[in-house]
């Protein structure tokens, strides 16, 4: 064994004093602590960089309620917010971009300080939340609404159950932020200032519905809570869906789902209210030896901040478990350095990744999509480079209600054209369903030509599935 690697940025902290036998061999020099970039989140007042924000104080600027009171949802208030520190081309093409985005609009102080001005076209953070026109690109010729078919297997309004087990609940509409990239454009994100009110408000008796429907399945074991978003619940509505919940006998785990932690932790950190009534929950589900857990959605590592290792500190240190789910995205996540920078930042705050998304067909967002490819290089990237537990498996939820299924586990995948094929034994025996490559992304201006032709993609679906059906075995 050769052993000539030292130290090189310590000054021999390792070094034996005396006797040989005592000294530590490293067969690899120790990695410089500079490059455990996950490590070094970013702290101080950094939102006063902002000219609007140049005056808020930490107390004012951890308050979760002057972050909502805040938050932007007219896109002419938000440019506004970054004029002088944007070009006007940029302002001007986010213009075009607002009126062309089938999405409503809602933009943190904290969000906003995040973004680094300087660059928007580049900034992860922008282009999930941000639309400019000159970068959006036509639908893919197979994107109907709802992809995921979630509507056709919902027996009550806001309650889907596809899988044999597990019920997906949308308790309400409302989000603490609206993202580009949302898959239930469907259905969230309708409001205005006047609009909200009204949603935020229960609804019992769906509610009540939802709960006689799971009460009435004794195989549902597993509640996700989700919506919309549980962070616009308030702290009284938490408790009613919580105990409604753990109430029932065949219920054993619930999951409340939110992008809040991303987008705001500072409700995490001030919201005392909802914390505690969330903390309640898990507590008394784990009386009743159940699982009640927080869902949550990084994508990018400069969501993760000072701010966000102490609220999720708060988390950790009153036991509730936190997993991450995470979209892949073209300019957010689509590298190998910034996604083995997200799951290693986020093992670092306890948040475990969970799954991340190859990017659902949704309407105007076509250049926030990747290629299956591209999420199957990233697997095999970041798989070994930190704990097996908080390395996420990377999923396709494949259009047409076939629900998520492991990216590699594709029965055909034609690179050239994009296609690929997938079955989902346990949720429907005998069904193909199909994901799409965008366009823009396929590697041949050759199969590019063949999408203009209806006969030629009903041509090239057919070849797909009738390789696929070759390859399923009994
Ligand atoms: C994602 C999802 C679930 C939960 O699935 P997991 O793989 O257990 O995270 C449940 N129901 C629906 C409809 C879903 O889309
Ligand atoms: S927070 Fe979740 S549900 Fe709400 S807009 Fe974003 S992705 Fe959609």
């Amino acid at each position: 064994m050769s052993n000539t690697a030292l130290p090189v940025l310590q000054t021999q902290p390792n070094a034996a004093p005396q006797g040989a036998s005592d000294e530590l061999k490293h067969l690899k020099p120790p990695v410089d602590p500079a490059k455990l970039k996950h490590r070094d989140l970013l702290g101080g007042t950094f939102w006063q960089k902002i000219p609007a924000y140049r005056e808020i104080s930490e107390a004012t600027f951890l308050d979760h309620s002057w972050q909502s009171k805040h938050s932007i949802i007219n896109p002419e208030k938000l440019l506004d917010a970054v004029r002088g520190l944007v070009s006007d081309e940029f302002i001007a093409d986010a213009k075009v971009g607002f009126s062309r985005a089938p999405m409503s609009v809602r933009v943190s102080p904290y969000l906003l300080s995040l973004i680094d001005w300087t660059d928007p076209y580049h900034d992860p953070l922008r282009i999930q939340f941000i639309p400019v026109g000159s970068r959006l690109l036509p639908d893919h010729p197979k994107l109907g609404l709802d992809s995921l078919h979630e509507q056709a297997d919902a027996p009550v309004p806001g309650l889907t159950h596809r899988y044999p087990d597990k019920a997906l609940f949308l308790p309400l509409d409302t989000c603490p932020v609206y993202c580009r990239f949302c898959t239930r454009s469907y259905a969230v994100g309708v409001d205005t200032e006047e609009v909200e009110k009204v949603q935020l408000k229960a609804k019992p008796e769906r509610w009540q519905r939802a709960f006689r429907y799971i009460s009435e399945r004794p195989e549902l074991e597993d509640i996700v809570v989700s919506g919309g978003d549980a962070y616009n619940l308030r702290a009284t509505q938490i408790t009613e869906i919580g105990e409604a919940l753990l109430a029932l006998p065949n219920v054993r785990r619930i999951r409340f789902a939110t992008k809040g932690p991303a987008v705001m932790p500072q409700k995490v950190l001030t919201d005392h209210a909802w914390a505690d009534a969330l903390t309640a929950v898990v507590e008394k589900g784990r009386k009743l030896h159940k699982e009640v857990v927080l869902h949550t959605h990084f994508n990018n590592p400069n969501e993760i901040t000072a701010i966000t290792e102490a609220a999720m500190n708060k988390l950790h240190e009153r036991g509730i478990y936190v997993r991450n789910q995470s979209v892949l995205q073209k300019g957010v996540n689509d590298t190998v350095e910034t996604m083995r920078l997200l799951i290693k930042r986020l093992g670092h705050v306890n948040v475990h990744p969970y799954y991340v998304y190859v990017h659902d067909l949704v309407q105007g967002v076509e250049d926030l999509r990747t290629t299956l490819d591209t999420g199957l290089m990233l697997e095999k990237h970041v798989r070994g480079s930190t704990a097996g537990f908080n390395t996420p498996t990377f999923v396709v939820d494949a259009p047409g209600g076939g629900g998520k299924r492991d990216a590699h586990s594709f029965e055909h995948y034609d690179r050239d054209n994009g296609i690929s094929v997938f079955t989902s034994p346990a949720v429907k025996d005998d069904q193909y369903y199909i994901y799409y490559d965008p366009l823009h992304l396929l590697p041949s201006d050759a199969a590019r030509e063949r999408w203009k032709n209806p006969t030629e993609i009903e041509k090239m679906i057919d070849t797909a599935i009738a390789k696929a059906r070759g390859q399923v075995r009994p």
